[in-house]
């Protein structure tokens, strides 16, 4: 049994099969064979080290000639690893008692080889594993078939274990079978982190060489409210997990009674709690858990979840879809946010040197006129077909939102010219995710007709910290004074030139923050559909006077840890299951 502790992203407890993604994220299947099969697998195998280690004895000769012998002695350790006999009468044995296929027994030993190397309390060691796990691809990519499945192709339910998961693969996972997932890395706001909360599986993220004690077939548990991951755990703590599960259950069906009762506090002041989605399909579920419409459309999934640029008509197809699917409820539609952690096939073929820094979001859109052009298009098609907002997001300065706003009237003059139709007046606001941004709220204030809140953005940015990197992920932290008075300021900006505001940050559907953003004078949320319930339940047991003056404390104090303790102290006074 192994207990690692990591972050947990996404609440619930799920006890499944593992599927461990190797290093180019394919699965190998746990697949059982006959007795009779055995010695074919075996002369596989064999087979598999004697021309693996042909390649690398190449391999490494030309490093040798071409770098010196220093370099190329590097790869004599892998070829070590083909000829230690204890790894390989280990994946033998693997493959004459457990009858499996000779890539499982691989993987499955070489895994088990690098977690003992792991244990060994030296750098030398630990970084050999890196080795081991190349000298597996080598095997298992070139010289055993090619026996590997997708993850598309799942047939029973798992859970997932993979080093990282790319935002888009996250989006991409069956959710009929994939039941959660952990990876050794991320961060809480990253994006794949998100994109799991809004599917509602249970997620950790990292928990730093899960993989290298995860084997395929491993009976593992996933509590994303703890951020805790057990392999194979003993009957006792099995047990237990299986009442957490349980008990997560009868809380999620408890909240969705909530779903068709009013977000309004008990003295009658009404609050908007709208969802975030990733395209038209999760608008059904968003409403069926209470959302009054979507307050952030984050459109890049389009390019993210295929493989070449969507034409304008995809772009209309999916809006038009979202809308028809809302009946009437408003549609926020943020214009691409690709970048940084959600980057296309061609950055990653060039990737940045500091991504989140660099050309993503509105700056992409703006060096690409064309494509920006393609979505404006579409988005302003699909203003006749209900309520649709145009939204941009990353704006760092005043000229940046001119230039988006100029681009937009040349789309508008276009449609008009070519007889399209389109309404002309709809709301057009921007993301408020970078400080600059937030400190300048007065002045934008004045040139849109509503702000949305970026906090998972906003925190990272001014606080110098990755919200992907789960190294730092201990001083990424909503509570903290100084994005407080960032919120509190775009609040204050917005209400003076009468337009709205939301957040659209995860911190808008953190149970903990509720109270506090009531009180700032916040009255739209917009949150992962699965977070609603649990959000509305703490607005309908306050009061608007409670909620100001827990703002007020709150903005007394110097630290996010009394803000923490404060507000947990608060919120459990009204709802004591709360955390
Ligand atoms: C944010 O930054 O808070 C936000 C909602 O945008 P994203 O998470 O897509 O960067
Ligand atoms: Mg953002």
């Amino acid at each position: 049994m192994e207990i690692k502790k990591g972050i947990g992203v996404s609440p619930g407890v799920v006890i499944g099969t593992a599927v461990v993604l190797d290093a180019e994220d394919t699965v190998i299947p746990k697949r059982q064979i006959a007795p009779d099969e055995v010695l074919g697998e075996l002369t596989r195998f064999k087979n598999a080290i004697q021309s693996a280690s042909t390649d690398l004895k190449l391999f490494r000769d030309r490093v040798d000639a071409e770098h010196g012998k220093e370099i190329g002695g590097i790869f004599d350790f892998h070829l070590g690893l083909l000829r230690d006999k204890s790894l390989l009468g280990g994946i033998e044995n693997e493959l004459r008692t457990q009858f499996v296929t000779a890539e499982y027994a691989v993987s499955t030993v070489m895994r088990r080889f690098a977690a003992a190397f792991l244990k060994i309390q030296d750098r030398y060691f630990s970084e050999r594993v890196k080795d081991i796990y190349d000298v597996e691809k080598r095997l298992l990519r070139t010289h055993i078939g090619q026996r590997h499945e997708g993850l598309a192709t799942l047939t029973t339910d798992v859970v997932v274990i993979a080093h990282d998961l790319l935002p888009s693969q996250t989006a991409s996972l069956d959710r009929k079978h994939v039941k959660g997932f952990a990876t050794d890395v991320g961060g809480r706001t990253s994006h794949t982190a998100i994109v799991a909360r809004a599917m509602g599986i249970p997620a950790v993220v990292g928990l730093g060489d899960l993989t290298a004690h995860v084997s395929g077939g491993d009976t593992v548990v996933i509590d994303g409210g703890r951020g805790v991951v057990i392999v194979n755990p003993d009957p006792e703590q099995l047990a237990g997990y299986q009442e957490d599960a349980r008990a997560f259950l009868r809380f999620e069906s408890e909240l969705a009674q909530l779903s068709s009762l009013p977000a309004e506090t008990l003295d009658g002041h009404q609050v908007c709690l709208q969802a975030n989605i990733e395209g038209p399909e999760d608008v059904y579920d968003a409403i069926e858990r209470g959302a009054q419409g979507v307050g952030l459309y984050r459109t890049e999934y389009l390019y993210l979840k295929g493989n070449q640029e969507p034409t304008e008509e995809d772009h209309y197809q999916s809006y038009a879809e979202a809308v028809r699917r809302l009946s009437g409820r408003p549609l926020v539609i943020r214009t691409l946010d690709l970048g940084a952690d959600k980057y296309t096939h061609a950055q990653l073929a060039s990737p940045e040197r500091n991504p989140f820094l660099g050309d993503r979001s509105i700056r992409m859109c703006l060096h690409d006129i064309p494509m920006f052009k393609r979505q404006l298009r579409a988005i302003m098609r699909a203003t006749v077909l209900g309520d649709v907002r145009i939204m941009f997001p990353m704006i760092s300065t005043m000229m940046e939102l001119r230039q988006a706003q100029l681009v937009l009237k040349d789309v508008m003059e276009e449609l008009e010219d070519e007889g399209v139709e389109f309404r002309r007046e709809i709301p057009v606001g921007m993301m408020i995710e970078v400080p600059s941004a937030a400190l300048m709220a007065p002045s934008f204030a004045k040139e849109v007709n509503f702000f949305s809140i970026g906090t998972n953005d906003l925190i990272q940015y001014t606080l110098a910290v990755d919200r992907t990197n789960e190294k730092v992920a201990g001083l990424y932290c909503p509570a903290h004074p100084a994005v407080l008075a960032l919120i509190r300021d775009t609040i204050r900006a917005g209400a003076r030139n009468h337009i709205s505001v939301s957040v659209c940050g995860e911190m808008a559907g953190e149970p903990l923050y509720t109270l506090l953003l009531l009180g700032l004078g916040l009255h739209t949320f917009s949150m992962n559909g699965p977070d609603i319930p649990e959000v509305k339940k703490i607005i309908r047991s306050t009061t608007m006077e409670h909620a100001k003056s827990v703002a007020r404390r709150v903005m007394s104090f110097d630290s996010e840890r009394q803000v923490m303790h404060f507000l947990r102290e608060e919120t459990r006074k009204i709802i004591p299951e709360a955390f």
